[in-house]
């Protein structure tokens, strides 16, 4: 075991503290990773406030986290020391059942095991994340960093770029489909990213109009105010797919009414639940689906095709201690559009 530097929330009213860990020794299929960047995703917020009702203190969150290979265990071949390797959200799976060997290790049958607020294979240890110096992970569950992106901008590719990047390639995002982007916080303006590089029309649909220039800047063809009742009426019946990233509360049968006949509503977001009604899909045979982040191989394909656009985030980097006060900023909806740890605020002294 060693003791590792982290930040926790010791309950859900409670702000993150600093909080020293125990990482496993690695096994010979380990990958002992040196943290150099973790984001922020609104799920580490939703859960350190428990608000999905399933959260365990004390909590270090951070499932988006890019580092250097430290050290690997005996066996492992396909790392090397230095290294710059990726962490997502999950960080072990069954690796029997037919969702892990179809590579959506995401819905794995015996759960996967998620990078925190979740526990290792034996279902007793508890699993901690990103927002630490330092990580022990098992070699099939490591992404590989390509070349050429700065390293603090790749970091929420792990989780905000690979959960848009899976429905627009599978619901279809290429030239001639018409692709709507609701909410633009960190998973909305990837998504923006994503769909222009697969060659869409992208339209971002805010409830904050102040976010216009940025949304345009971003590369969006189109933006519209959705809380502006008027405005969002003459969208009606027009898109070929929706990416609906909202966390918070809102009406997903105005969300449906902006779809085209046989169009797609993806819900992205997890916000708490909200009613549906069944003419908003039976009018115009659209269709009503989810999507959860992606397994492995689809990541690793993502990062690659990233670095081939050139595609990563827009961050804003922050000391370890700036986190209580990042959280709150992201709820207001004041980031453009990711906050990134520098886990090098918090080394020093142990590890
Ligand atoms: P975020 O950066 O905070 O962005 C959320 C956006 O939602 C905001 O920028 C805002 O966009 C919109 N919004 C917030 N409050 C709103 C309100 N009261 N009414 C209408 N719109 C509101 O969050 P994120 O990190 O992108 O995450 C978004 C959601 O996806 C979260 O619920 C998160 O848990 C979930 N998530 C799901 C998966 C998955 O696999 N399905 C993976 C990661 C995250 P505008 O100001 O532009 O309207
Ligand atoms: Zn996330
Ligand atoms: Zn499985």
């Amino acid at each position: 075991m060693a003791q590792i530097r982290s930040y926790a929330a010791p309950s859900p009213q409670a702000p993150l503290e600093p909080f020293m860990i125990d990482r496993r020794d690695p096994g010979p299929h380990d990958v002992v990773i040196e943290i150099a960047y973790c984001g922020i995703c609104h799920s580490d917020l939703h859960q350190v406030r428990d608000e999905w009702g399933r959260s365990h203190y004390p909590m270090v969150p951070g499932h988006e986290i890019v580092g250097q290979v430290a050290s690997t265990g005996s066996e492992v071949r396909r790392w090397r020391t230095g290294e710059w390797v990726g962490v997502g959200c999950f960080v072990d799976s069954c690796r029997h059942c037919e969702a892990c060997r179809t590579h959506e290790e995401q819905f794995c049958k015996e759960g996967m095991t998620l990078t925190y607020n979740g526990f290792e294979r034996d279902q007793v240890t508890p699993t901690f994340g990103g927002y630490s110096t330092r990580i022990v992970v098992d070699e099939n569950y490591v992404l590989r960093i390509p070349d050429g992106l700065p390293h603090e901008r790749v970091a929420p590719l792990l989780c905000a770029g690979i959960t848009t990047y899976s429905p627009l390639k599978r619901y279809g995002a290429g030239s001639g489909r018409r692709v709507a982007v609701m909410g633009l916080g960190g998973l909305g303006h990837m998504a923006v990213k994503l769909a222009k590089a697969m060659g869409a029309e992208v339209t971002v649909m805010s409830h904050s109009s102040g976010k216009r220039a940025g949304a345009m800047k971003l590369g969006a063809d189109h933006f519209v105010d959705s809380s502006d009742a008027d405005t969002l009426k003459k969208e009606s019946s027009t898109y070929d797919l929706i990416l609906d990233t909202v966390s918070a509360a809102h009406d997903y049968n105005a969300a449906l009414d902006l779809l085209a006949r046989d169009g797609t509503l993806v819900l992205i977001g997890v916000p708490p639940p909200a009613p549906l009604a069944a003419g908003s899909l039976i009018m115009k045979r659209r269709h009503l689906t989810g999507s959860l982040i992606g397994g492995i191989l689809e990541t690793q394909e993502m990062l690659d095709f990233c670095a081939e656009h050139g595609v990563a985030a827009d961050v804003e980097v922050i000391p370890m201690e700036a986190v209580n006060e990042a959280y709150l900023r992201m709820d207001r909806g004041e980031v453009h559009y990711r906050f990134v740890i520098d886990l090098a605020t918090l080394k020093g002294g142990v590890a």
